[in-house]
């Protein structure tokens, strides 16, 4: 045995959700899942009394529980009391960051002083939090100066080595000269930044290059930075990329076949990043009504990350304070702008810029707050979240073929999303991670 090995059975031994990597049955074990009820995904409303048969990592058949046969040899787990569903999807996450607790130094901190094996680790923390709350498939848009982490995160998931969840990886991300922190040293001092610098077009698109080569699965950019409260009293962003630079990254990862996750709030920085092509707006704090008719026309979608602006505001009267208050004050109409115009939106949380020890789901409370249903919501992190992956039929849906990423609560969450923060049942890939629902 390698040495290597021996450290994945060490880290098992800690872990003691993980599975190992299993050798290749002959014959596929087989699951079958009684759900009380079955909220789908896809379909418009739940059913009640429905036997899923999962055989391997995939979901074999649903039905009616009276006239399943449930195959001989199969493992049966009673959900019967219980809501199952689709295993969750949030497709913004950050691992690498940890809610950037200001008493322990903030997000600075993290570059300057944290090595790269001490921020890998907790982020194998960060991914086993995501699955154990229900979420097992995470699009993470950013290793925040931890270079291609994701990516060996992901592969150590994949292996078995450490549990977590599916994960779509952006590494580095992009921005312009000006457009990222470390910012407000000595001009003299030259500090690391939390994303890579790029300015003109061919720089653009040779970073582009370099990530994906590196194993990026999407591109995430920087169409704003910074953000004020102008004379006028209006939000204002600092625009990063030119159309020019954003047109370049657009078309190199488009031509690889992959997509542009684009963080933008509001004004000129977000108008080049529809313009020039993003096909998802992060955040969107605030859309006109020419946005999102341009983001409707183009299938552009819209990922909102409603919940880490309404805490953490920086003092009342001070230029910071007044800066947060206007992003919330102005991000819920632009979500109801954005419904109201069918623009597709996908449930994504920014997770990692809060505690991974908070719930993610408290994400749900928000978008339902600002009038999206209980079953859209549920969608926006299920069968949306997954046609925004490209994996449609594949994960988000509990049906025929697709992936057996399952979960399932205690309750109603259509009648109360909040249950949705306490998943008890949490399967993946076909492997049981949390059971305790009785
Ligand atoms: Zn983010």
């Amino acid at each position: 045995m390698s040495k290597l090995s021996d450290l994945a059975v060490g880290l098992l031994l800690l872990a003691p959700a993980a599975v190992p990597a299993a050798p290749a049955a002959p014959e596929a074990p087989v699951t079958v899942i009684r759900a009380g009820t079955l909220i789908d995904g896809k379909s418009a409303a739940p059913r009640r009394g429905q036997v899923i048969v999962v055989r391997g990592n995939r979901i074999e058949s649903v039905g009616d529980a009276a006239a399943a046969r449930i195959p001989e040899g199969a493992k049966v787990v009673d959900l019967s009391r219980a809501t199952v569903m689709p295993g969750l999807i949030d497709c913004h996450t950050h691992i690498f960051l940890q809610g950037e607790d200001p008493a322990e130094g903030g997000y600075d901190v993290q570059l300057l002083k944290q090595g790269l094996a001490f921020r890998a680790a907790r982020a194998t923390v960060s991914v086993r939090r995501a699955l154990e709350q229900g979420f097992t498939t995470i699009r993470d848009v950013e290793t925040e100066g931890a270079g291609y982490g994701d990516v060996g995160i992901k592969q150590a998931i994949e292996k078995g080595y450490i549990p977590g969840p599916r994960m779509f990886v952006v590494t580095r991300a992009i921005s312009s000269t000006g457009g990222y922190n470390l910012e407000d040293y000595a001009p003299e001092v030259v500090v690391p930044k939390g994303a890579q610098i790029v300015d003109g077009p061919v720089e653009a698109r040779k970073a582009v290059r370099e990530q994906l080569e590196q194993g990026a699965d999407w591109i995430k950019i920087y169409v704003t930075h910074r953000s004020w409260v102008d004379k006028q009293g209006n939000l204002f962003s600092q625009p990063t990329f030119t159309l020019e630079e954003i047109k370049a990254i657009v078309d190199e990862a488009h031509g690889w076949g992959k997509k542009v996750a684009c963080h933008g709030y509001n004004g000129v920085g977000l108008q080049r990043g529809l313009d020039g092509g993003c096909d998802s707006i992060e955040h969107g704090l605030e859309l006109t009504d020419a946005n999102v008719a341009q983001m409707v026309k183009q299938g552009t979608w819209l990922v909102p990350t409603m919940s880490p602006y309404y805490d953490h505001w920086a003092p009342e009267g001070t230029p910071e304070g007044a800066r947060d208050r206007k992003r919330a004050e102005v991000h819920g109409p632009s979500l109801q702008k954005a419904m109201k115009a069918g623009v597709k939106i996908a449930f994504g949380t920014d997770v990692g810029g809060f505690s991974w020890n908070d719930p993610i789901a408290r994400e749900f409370s928000r978008l339902i707050e600002f009038g999206m249903t209980p079953l859209a919501a549920i969608q926006s992190a299920t069968v949306r979240a997954a046609e925004l992956l490209g994996m449609s039929g594949e994960i988000g849906v509990v049906a025929p073929g697709a992936y057996a990423d399952i979960v399932a609560v205690s309750g109603d969450p259509l009648a109360d999303v909040k249950v949705l923060g306490n998943v008890g049942f949490v399967m993946k890939d076909g492997k049981v991670y949390r059971d305790e629902i009785r």
